[in-house]
C-alpha cells in the first residue's frame, strides 16, 4: 500500500473515532498508535464515560499500544490524533517517546468538519528537555 494512502488511513480511522464520540454528544477527539504500519491503539475521549479525567483518547491510544508491545517506549511508533493533543497528552506521547504524532486540526471542532480541513503535519515529538538541577540532600537537614 502507497504509504502516504495508509497515512490517510490512520487519520481516518483516529477522525472516526472522534466522529462516535460526536454521535455521542462527547468531545471530537480520538487517536490512534501506529507500529510496522498497523494500528496497536486507539482511543476516543472517555472521560465522562470512565469517570477519569486521564482517559482522553490519546492517553488510552498509548495505553493500549504499550499493552500490545509490552513495554513502556513507543519509539517505533507513530500516533494518529484528530485535534493537537492537550499538555497532559503531550507529555505522555514525549514519555512514552512516540517518534512523532500527527494532528488533524488545530482547534476544537466537531470531526467531520476536521476531516474536510485534514493538514498532515507530521513531526518529530522533541524529546524531554527539562533542565534537572542535582541537589545536596544533606544541605536541606541541617
Ligand atoms: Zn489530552
Amino acid at each position: 500500500m502507497d504509504d502516504s494512502l495508509q497515512h490517510e488511513d490512520f487519520m481516518r480511522r483516529a477522525l472516526a473515532l472522534a466522529q462516535e464520540n460526536v454521535n455521542d454528544g462527547a468531545p471530537p477527539y480520538g487517536a490512534v498508535v501506529v507500529h510496522n504500519g498497523e494500528i496497536i491503539g486507539e482511543g476516543r475521549n472517555m472521560v465522562h464515560e470512565k469517570k477519569d479525567p486521564s482517559a482522553h483518547a490519546e492517553i488510552l491510544a498509548i495505553r493500549q499500544a504499550a499493552q500490545h508491545l509490552g513495554q513502556h517506549r513507543l519509539e517505533t511508533c507513530t500516533i494518529y490524533a484528530s485535534c493537537e493533543p492537550c499538555p497532559m497528552c503531550l507529555n505522555a506521547i514525549r514519555w512514552a517517546r512516540l517518534k512523532k504524532f500527527t494532528a488533524a486540526h488545530r482547534l476544537m471542532m466537531p470531526a467531520a468538519q476536521a476531516q474536510k480541513k485534514v493538514m498532515h503535519r507530521p513531526h518529530p515529538v522533541p524529546y524531554r528537555n527539562i533542565s534537572c538541577k542535582k541537589m545536596d540532600a544533606l544541605s536541606c537537614i541541617t
